[in-house]
């Protein structure tokens, strides 16, 4: 050999794509690819990221012990069992390196979140898919696919792209059908979205489970995704095994800060769901009512199927010449169909006015 070789379960890594944040022609336009909030971030919040200035030359805290207690004392929780990431996405590489390796395999479901593939083959873990029901979770054909061999099974709640959301009693029924030693990871990024009504029961299940691990984020209703900031909740056996592998200061001072203020800004994080809520009820019936198809979302975007005339490449580029930057995504396995952002009343009018033309434009070629 003449030169180092990556391992081949790396290099059989399909990198992860971002939403992207300019045109083809490179203008700056309406960003709805990356499900952030279009109401911004807390004041609160930018107060306490502006504050932590002073402390720039020094290390952040290692334990996030703070950020831990807010959390605890939000959510009612051990704050000894609560881990942080840079980001969640950090989370779910360190649950698939705690407890997956060669010869493991990672589930779950097709159209799930694109970085569960990528965090099993990472470790050399075989990531395995579970075949969708109408673009959502399927309990007994997650169940069916479990064997000796699975040893972590990742399910987002609300699911992205889809957003599709399987409710309390399903999930109860997910966890009692797998082995023990099987970690069930419930991926609750958009968890804020929902009503209090409609939770998903993942954090109670972490509290007793020992093999259950609940990660939520700070980038979505929070809007600081910036800063890279989430954390998950679990056994504290789990939580010491990732512990072991995360990064020491994995998350900034400024972050911490910012964290810990928006945990307080309840009217913000109130007012984000209730504009999400309204846009996006409104922004389905308009899909609806153009002829393509909305798949019912409890997160904040939507993912439009285009099954008629107008091709979701050809409205995807239409869309961009409008100005709207939304995510097409024939890497996984959905080519026919846009995840759009709930962004701003403005944003997503301008949307649907644009897949009206589009529509419109779509069926004078076709006649
Ligand atoms: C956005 C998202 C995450 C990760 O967000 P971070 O910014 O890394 O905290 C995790 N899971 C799902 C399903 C997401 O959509």
């Amino acid at each position: 050999m003449s030169e180092p070789i990556p391992k081949p379960w790396i290099t059989a890594i399909a990198p992860y794509v971002p939403g992207r944040a300019t045109t083809d022609d490179g203008r700056r336009v309406h960003k709805l690819s990356s499900n952030e909030n279009p109401l911004g971030t807390s004041a609160a919040a930018k107060a306490a990221f502006a504050a932590a200035e002073v402390t720039l030359d020094r290390y952040p805290d290692a334990a996030a012990a703070k950020l831990r207690e807010a959390l605890a004392a939000k959510y009612g929780l051990d704050p000894a069992r609560i881990i942080y990431g840079t980001g969640s996405d950090e989370i779910l590489h360190l649950v698939a390196g705690a407890y997956a390796g060669h010869g493991d395999e990672v589930l779950y479901v097709r159209y799930g979140f694109s970085v569960y593939p990528l965090a099993a083959r990472r470790v050399g873990a075989t990531p395995v898919e579970a075949p969708d029901e109408d673009y959502g979770t399927n309990v007994d054909t997650l169940l069916a696919h479990v064997n000796a061999r699975t040893r972590v099974v990742f399910v987002a709640n609300p699911n992205n792209p889809t957003g599709t959301f399987i409710p309390k009693a399903e999930i109860a029924r997910l966890h009692a059908g797998l082995p023990k030693d099987c970690m069930l990871v419930i991926d609750q990024a958009y968890a804020e979205y929902l009503t209090e009504a409609e939770d998903d029961g993942g954090l109670a299940l972490a509290e007793s489970e020992p093999n259950v691990l609940v990660t939520r984020t700070f980038s979505k209703i929070h809007g600081l995704a910036a800063e890279r900031i989430g954390w998950g909740y679990g056994s504290a056996k789990a939580i010491d095994a990732m512990h072991r592998i995360r990064a020491p200061f994995n998350v900034t001072t400024a972050g911490q800060e910012a964290a810990i203020a928006a945990l307080s800004a309840d009217d913000f994080v109130e007012a984000s769901r209730a504009h999400n809520d309204r846009w996006r009820a409104w922004f389905a019936e308009q899909v609806e009512a153009i002829g393509l198809r909305a798949v019912p979302s409890k997160a904040n975007f939507v993912l439009v199927l285009f099954e008629g005339a107008l091709s979701a490449e050809t409205a995807y580029h239409g869309l961009m010449d409008r100005g709207y930057i939304v995510r097409w995504l024939p890497n996984q396995g959905l080519p026919h169909a846009l995840r759009i952002t709930i962004g701003t009343e403005d944003e997503v009018k301008g949307v649907v006015a644009g897949l009206k033309e589009l529509v419109a434009q779509a069926q004078t070629v076709s006649a």
